[in-house]
């Protein structure tokens, strides 16, 4: 990949080191686990054959356009963190965009703006994002854009960890905007949101620099920004994680090209 002065500026801008991507390795197989299924909450049998299943529940989400989706996590009430929350954050960009970035689960600022990736860690991410020529917003060349979302759309009181029953209560809303978006590469940032969607218990560290596969779209693993902002060493761990996830984009194309 060629590098405009733009971006380079943005690289020194980041403090990280310039990377020379290599070829990733043959996508890995998907992880062991659980089926998809077996981890939406469970749902009375009355309920889903009642035509008037509420359209809050995360379960009904597989049918859902935008606007229902949208509306039906902003009634979402299927686990606790309804009690606690400002109000659900969605997501935001591009409706079709090639790439998605899912985090873990709102802060304080998000819950407080209804917008994922907000603050000093927002900021990075977009820097992160500049340099490789893509942004958030939610018009433009879908090749240039990004739909970020979270594993959790509600934000865990004072900020503690994800718990496993929240992520697979609310994972059929993120299922849905993937298959939505149809992303052409997911990059999953921090551990909750890369241990919940590969089903693993493993530390970044032993994800990062291999492909991995998500309802079949080729995944990527790397740090998140909160992290990064504390861990300055890790910036140019995160940057080869992106570069990485590029080059899967453009193999991609280059495939369809060929074909
Ligand atoms: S975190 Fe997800 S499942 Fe839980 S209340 Fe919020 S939207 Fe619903």
């Amino acid at each position: 990949m060629a590098w405009s002065e733009r971006q380079l500026a943005m690289l020194r801008e980041m403090g990280v080191r310039m990377f020379v991507p290599v070829r990733p390795s043959a996508p890995a197989p998907a992880p062991a686990g659980p089926p998809m299924a077996a981890l939406a909450p469970a749902v009375p049998a009355s309920a889903e054959a009642s035509a008037a299943t509420p359209a809050s529940a995360p379960s009904a989400a597989g049918s859902l356009d935008w606007a229902q989706l949208r509306a039906a996590v902003a009634a979402c009430r299927a686990c606790r963190l309804c009690e606690s929350r400002k109000q659900t954050v969605f997501g935001v960009g591009h409706p079709h965009a090639h790439w998605m970035v899912i985090g873990e689960a709102p802060g304080a600022q998000e819950d407080e703006q209804g917008e994922p990736f907000v603050g000093a860690a927002g900021q990075l991410l977009d820097a992160m994002l500049r340099a490789l020529d893509l942004s958030r917003a939610a018009q433009g060349e879908p090749a240039r854009r990004v739909f970020i979302a979270n594993t959790l759309k509600c934000r865990p009181p004072g900020n503690r960890n994800p718990q496993p029953d929240e992520l697979a209560a609310c994972e059929p809303f993120l299922r849905r905007q993937i298959e939505l978006v149809q992303p052409r590469i997911i990059l999953a940032m921090g551990r909750f949101a890369v241990q919940s969607l590969l089903r693993t218990n493993e530390a970044i560290g032993r994800l990062r620099g291999r492909v991995h596969r998500y309802q079949g779209v080729p995944l990527v693993v790397t740090y998140h920004p909160a992290y990064l902002l504390r861990n300055l060493v890790d910036k140019a761990r995160a940057w080869e994680d992106l570069c990485l996830a590029a080059q899967v984009v453009e193999q991609n194309r280059t495939d369809d090209a060929t074909c």
